[in-house]
């Protein structure tokens, strides 16, 4: 018997991927860097992604979640990998049998129950700066430091570091000060656009996430971050349309004269986007076919080009470019890459 092979998948760029780890880590300067592979490495597979940025030399890797924690071991020896949303009452059970993973307290209520169940125990701590979500009070950073915690990472995060608004540098001052009353703990401040807002906002060690997988979180990365992912699908059927037939849900495409169509694989239950099918265009055998109809939920239609000598089980290719995809669907690339459903095949190259 053959093996089973997905009727879609992700091509993945290895190579891709640490050139960006290591372009941040360069953009870091002295500070060491990490990577957020929270929501499985951002869709393109947390397993995956943590051994070949490992294999590069990045030591520090977060997750939002215990269980996104549990489906990462074991973690080898000398990485660290952590919980972004802290301790919950209903984490326990976990935290006590994944004694190598670091929560990040975002509360004092989360650091009473930390030390209660886990003294001496390595923990970060998250302040927040003025973004309003997940933290301590910036008012509170005293109480945190008479709290006897074994602190690995003292943390912020910023709200707006793709914007050049004055908010980076009022959120940089107030971690700073409250950075200075944890002189033995390590410091984290950026992400993505915050290390592409300079050295200063590095601290110690930088966490980002959206430019490892080829999103462009600040104007001044577009030369240097990689593209890593494009979509394949198969073509499940070809057909041909005669002039004044419609296509797909709502017959909201007619077509003008005689036209051969391809059905492929690929819809919007795996984050390909109904907003997508307008202007969205693959290639086929070398050839631009064009999507006509609306996005279905497991199937988009081709225009193939007359020239077009496709089969069913040719492959169409998307390259799903995060900034234009983004434009078209007015989504954020984050929503495009955590979209991408657990039908495709996750092909490393
Ligand atoms: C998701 C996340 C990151 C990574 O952010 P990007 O914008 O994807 O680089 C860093 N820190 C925290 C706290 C996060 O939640």
């Amino acid at each position: 018997m053959t093996e089973y092979t997905a009727p879609l998948r992700l091509r993945l760029d290895g190579d891709a991927l640490v050139h960006n780890w290591r372009t941040m880590a360069r953009l870091s300067g002295s500070a060491a860097c990490g990577a957020a592979i929270k929501a499985d490495g951002y869709g393109l597979g947390a397993r995956a992604v943590m051994a070949r940025l490992a294999r590069a030399g990045c030591r520090d890797f977060w997750v939002a979640t215990w269980a996104e924690a549990a489906a990462l071991m074991p973690v080898a020896e000398g990485l660290t990998l952590s919980v972004l949303h802290g301790v919950r009452e209903g984490d326990l059970e976990l935290a006590a049998k994944l004694t190598s993973v670091v929560p990040v307290l975002n509360s004092i209520e989360q650091i009473g129950r930390w030390v209660s169940h886990f003294a001496g125990r390595r923990c970060s701590a998250m302040f927040d700066t003025g973004m309003n979500r997940l933290g301590v009070e910036a008012t509170k950073a005293g109480e945190v430091a008479a709290a006897g915690l074994n602190l690995d990472t003292v943390m912020s995060h910023l709200a707006c570091a793709d914007e050049d608004s004055t908010m980076n540098e009022g959120q940089r001052e107030r971690f700073e000060h409250i950075a200075m009353q944890f002189p033995r703990a390590r410091k984290s401040l950026a992400n993505s656009a915050g290390i592409a807002l300079g050295a200063d906002y590095a601290f110690g060690l930088t966490r980002p996430g959206l430019a490892l997988y080829g999103g462009i979180a600040r104007p001044e990365l577009a030369e240097v971050i990689r593209p890593v992912m494009r979509i394949e699908a198969e073509i499940l059927q070809l057909r041909t349309v005669r002039a004044g037939e419609t296509i797909g849900y709502n017959a909201t495409f007619t077509a003008s004269e005689e036209m051969s169509v391809a059905l492929v694989n690929l819809g919007y239950a795996d984050g390909f986007w109904r907003a997508l099918g307008p202007d969205g265009v693959a290639e086929v055998t070398g050839e631009a076919a064009r999507i006509v109809g609306s996005v279905s939920m497991d199937l988009i239609a081709l225009a193939l080009a007359p020239v077009c000598e496709a089969r069913a089980g040719d492959w169409a290719r998307f390259d799903f470019d995060l900034a234009e995809c983004s434009c078209r669907s007015h989504m954020s690339a984050y929503e495009l890459l955590t979209g991408l459903g657990a039908r495709f095949e996750r092909r490393w190259g």
